[in-house]
């Protein structure tokens, strides 16, 4: 690791008002899971000047709620979210997709909101610069997105165009399918914005000045059904290779709202506006499952290495839709 300047910062003012002073040239440091990883393996062209620390504010990690809303400070361990009896109660997707991060030593470090905001896992983008040099991939600058030609199995099937690397956050996925929005602080002030809208191709919306602060859930209605899969190559600590959550409601047994998200198949979560579309006045079968999944993927461009993601996302929407209809109305 290269020397930087370090810092405890006391308050959110204080670490957006230094994120404005290095303009650009500090990061955030909040578990540190990612963060301490990316700067060891020097995976980036540019090395931050300063890391100013966020767990040292206090107030931020908070889980609590209301008759119509949860908020969960954006340093709430990923541990305390999946453990807690109120995101459990209400937001039992938030709860699995959390607890189905890596394993309990990182959930026990890693907070919600450097699990929004952690950089992607595509290798080449990763790849250590103590090994040979880093490969100066479209994402940092380059030309070219290698994994397009190269080593693509594990990156994405829709979406793409310049780079191909997948979104890697399991809670992103369970936040688009709850309709959740980010608090967000910068130096010119605060504002909040759907988590739907919070991703780019490239990274994410946030300015060199600003931090997640909170996240704002509203409560699903009661009837709901609210499903997260997570398919990966090992059972413990692994990436999604596809991932979904679903909230469908059924009244008088049709089916009258349907939230499908996607994790890992794009740069971003996506949602499956109209698998969700036709799914509305139907009577849930298993017949009306699968066609929605066909629908969920009808966009889907696989690269060489990557055609089998297709079926598996299939597979889960169809299984999301299937279980949500278990629950009961
Ligand atoms: C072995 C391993 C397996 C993993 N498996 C999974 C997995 O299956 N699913 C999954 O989703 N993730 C997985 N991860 C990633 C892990 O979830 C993240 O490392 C973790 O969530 C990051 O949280 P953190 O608090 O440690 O963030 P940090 O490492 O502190 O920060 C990560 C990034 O977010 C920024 N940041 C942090 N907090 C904020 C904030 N409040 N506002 C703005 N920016 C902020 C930081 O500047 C940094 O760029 C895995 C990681 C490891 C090491």
């Amino acid at each position: 690791m290269k020397s930087f300047v370090h810092v405890n910062a006391q308050s959110v003012e204080e670490a957006v008002g230094l994120l404005a002073q290095y303009r650009g040239g500090a990061k955030l440091n909040a578990g540190g899971t990612d963060l301490l990883g990316v700067l060891k393996d020097r995976i980036l062209p540019d090395y931050p000047e300063a890391v100013i620390n966020i767990k040292t504010i206090p107030g931020l990690d908070t889980i609590e709620e209301d008759a119509d809303r949860i908020r969960i400070g954006a340093l709430a361990t990923l541990a305390g979210i999946s453990s807690s009896p109120v995101v459990n109660e209400s937001c039992p997707i938030l709860a699995e997709a959390a607890g189905a991060v890596a394993a309990i030593q990182i959930r026990n470090m890693a907070t919600i909101g450097g699990n929004l905001c952690q950089d992607t896992r595509c290798w080449y983008y990763r790849y250590p610069n103590e090994i040979g040099g880093m490969i100066n991939c479209f994402r940092k600058g380059g030309k070219t997105c290698p994994a397009a030609a190269g080593e693509n199995q594990y990156h994405a099937i829709m979406g793409a165009k310049k780079c191909f690397a997948v979104c890697p956050s399991d809670t992103a996925v369970a936040l688009t399918a709850l309709g959740a929005k980010l608090d967000i602080a910068g130096a010119a002030g605060t504002r909040q914005i759907p988590v739907e809208e919070f991703y780019t191709p490239l990274g994410n919306v946030l300015g060199p000045d600003e931090m997640i602060t909170a996240i704002d859930i509203p409560k699903p209605a009661h009837n709901a059904g609210q499903v997260f899969l997570k398919f990966t190559v090992r059972k413990p600590i692994d990436f999604a290779l596809v991932s979904v959550a679903s909230i469908i409601t059924v009244d008088e047994g049709i089916c009258t709202g349907a939230r499908i998200v996607l994790g890992a198949v794009a740069p971003i979560p996506v949602r499956a506006l109209q698998a969700e579309e036709f799914l509305i006045g139907k009577e849930l079968s298993p017949e009306i499952a699968a066609q929605a999944a066909d629908i969920a993927l009808t966009g889907a461009k696989p690269l060489a290495k990557n055609e089998y993601k297709i079926e598996i996302a299939k597979t889960l929407v169809k299984r999301a839709i299937e279980k949500s209809v278990g629950k009961p109305e």
